[in-house]
């Protein structure tokens, strides 16, 4: 019952991404053109596709890849397979990639795909037909100079790797950049796993230095226990020293103030498809996690989790946005009246895409790089980033969303003029 009534209220994600934008460009006092031709994506595909299923019957999928803006460079942003997907999420996100490899300064645009469907009920098999259906539908729209999709919920580096040959197979020669997140035997980079997780940990060693929060006796709580949220258990661990007290899956979550062992959290995962029944922890809800007595709360599942219902209980000093989208513009003015210091989505995890971004100089030079070097990139970009956010919102006194928004907006903006677009 209370999922459902959740489901109910949930904001329409491209307008909170629309209201966003509007909020920072009115500080920025920006163009009115600029400002409406940053408010729409470019282009949009919404595609039909259909597959024979291992029982010999066909279905068909819905599917979509939306390309923000491309002033900066071709688009690029992830891929989502999830049963609840809808355009305008996947515009939301395609806007949040914008902004994302803006504030990081790597010369990529913005663009986001899904397909709505259940992963979790399709075979391999299927799994597999359905990612080569996706690639040859969309085919002639992407590529390594004009979108390059990448991993998101529910996708893994298998999957690229069946996106990157159907698409090498249409085009006829290996083209390895067309797609991020690939296992490293075919065009993957080094640090490409774990980088959403690291780069957000990067960020958060800066915001507890700015903060004066010891985080070695800080304790985490994490939402969600994927590719971002299981990373960001073992690296907050073992990078930052933190003690992390909760996580939690779609199953449900576990609590132990005493702290939780990442590694242990991981193989349960692997072994039983979920952390909700880890030995030697209190079983709590999702809901219940969010609102724990941590330093660190780092959202790392999907949209608006954090709304004008439950913000004014949120105990965390910091809020490490791993997920995209997690905060709704009311929960954000909440927080920042409560002293939390959220660092937002298109920041915190920028350090999947800026590690997609080496995976894609990589692989159009054909030369590899140390993991060492990866890492040592990635937080330098994470860094200055975060540097140049936090003085942008010291300087005018505003959130670091909105801040992060004005640095991407000019930026972005700065591009299109450029090009004589506006
Ligand atoms: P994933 O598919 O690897 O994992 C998703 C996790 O979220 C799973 O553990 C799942 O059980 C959990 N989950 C789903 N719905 C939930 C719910 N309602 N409550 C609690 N947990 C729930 O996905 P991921 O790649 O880790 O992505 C997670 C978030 O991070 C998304 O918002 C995604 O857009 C964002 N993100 C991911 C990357 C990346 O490189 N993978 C980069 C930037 C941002």
């Amino acid at each position: 019952m209370a999922h459902a009534q959740l489901l109910e209220e949930k904001i329409n994600p491209f307008h909170i991404a629309q209201q966003q934008l509007d909020k920072a460009a009115a500080i920025l006092k920006l163009d009115s053109g600029i400002h409406t031709a940053l408010r729409q994506p470019a282009r949009e595909m919404h595609v039909t596709l259909t597959i024979k299923m291992d029982d010999g019957s066909c279905r068909t999928f819905n599917a979509y890849r939306v390309q923000y803006n491309d002033a900066r460079g071709p688009n690029k942003g992830g891929i989502r397979f999830h049963p609840e997907e809808t355009i305008d999420t996947v515009r939301a996100l395609a806007a949040w990639m914008t902004w994302k490899c803006a504030v990081v300064d790597i010369p990529l645009g913005g663009g986001k795909g899904g397909i709505i469907c259940d992963p979790k009920s399709l075979s391999e098999t299927e799994l597999e037909r359905l990612s080569r259906a996706y690639v040859r539908a969309i085919s002639r729209f992407i590529g390594p100079d004009k979108d390059i999709p990448a991993p998101d919920v529910y996708t893994t580096p298998q999957i690229m790797a069946w996106m990157m040959d159907e698409y090498s197979t249409i085009v006829g020669h290996h083209a390895p950049g067309v797609i991020t997140g690939k296992p490293l035997a075919i065009g993957g980079s080094a640090g490409r796993g774990d980088a959403t997780a690291r780069g957000g940990a990067y960020t958060v060693r800066e915001a507890a230095e700015h903060l004066g929060l010891d985080l070695k006796s800080s304790t985490v709580a994490i939402q969600g226990f994927g590719n971002a949220g299981q990373y960001a258990a073992t690296l907050f661990h073992d990078l930052l020293g933190c003690r992390i007290v909760a996580v939690s899956d779609t199953r449900g979550g576990v609590y132990n103030p005493g702290g939780l062992d990442p590694q242990a959290l991981v193989n349960e995962k692997r072994r039983t498809g979920t952390v909700a029944n880890f030995p030697g922890a209190q079983q709590i809800s999702n809901d219940e996690l969010l609102e724990l007595d941590v330093e660190v709360l780092a959202p790392s599942a999907l949209e608006e989790v954090i709304t004008e219902h439950n913000a004014s209980r949120i105990r965390a000093n910091i809020i490490a946005e791993l997920a995209n989208g997690p905060t709704t513009p009311a929960a954000d003015e909440i927080l920042f009246n409560n002293n939390v210091f959220v660092i937002p989505d298109f920041l915190c995890n920028a350090g999947g895409v800026t590690v997609s971004y080496f995976e894609w100089v990589q692989n159009s030079s054909g030369y590899y790089w140390e993991e060492a070097e990866v890492h040592h990139r990635l937080d330098r970009k994470m860094t200055e980033a975060f540097r140049a956010v936090l003085n942008t919102s010291t300087e005018f006194g505003v959130d670091m969303r909105t801040a992060a928004y004005m640095v991407s907006i000019q930026r972005v903006a700065e591009a299109m003029k450029l090009r004589g677009w506006v």
